[in-house]
């Protein structure tokens, strides 16, 4: 079992305990306990910080008046944006015919220790 690192991947022990220097506040940190975001090392901290404002929800909206739903469904699915999963599909706010598919952004995990 190696340790995860987000957005690094699994770290053997060895690379887990090389001591990183955070982006943002400047703090050296253990690799085991940094994550990589946008291509920027940083503390867990920060990270929790970053992430909040990188967590964006994207919602298309489809209309059962131009589709029938089933085929809303599998086109949601289908149609998500690049680099985000579709979390829900669900009607439409005051509405008896468009239906809303949320999507969140999906981080990227690359692999280390090849
Ligand atoms: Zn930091």
């Amino acid at each position: 079992m190696f340790p995860l690192v987000v957005g690094v991947g699994k770290v053997c022990i060895a690379d887990g305990m090389v001591k990183v220097e955070c982006e943002a506040c400047g703090a050296s940190v253990k690799r085991i306990t940094s994550a990589r975001l946008q291509g920027r090392t940083l503390c867990l901290t920060d990270y929790m910080k970053e992430i909040e404002k990188y967590r964006r929800h994207i919602v298309k909206t489809f209309d059962e008046e131009s589709e029938p739903a089933i085929a809303i469904l599998q086109r949601a699915h289908s149609e998500a944006p690049p680099g985000y999963t579709l979390l829900a599909v669900r009607r439409g706010r005051n509405s008896t015919h468009t239906w809303e598919a949320e999507y969140e952004k999906t981080e990227v995990f690359q692999m280390r220790c090849s």
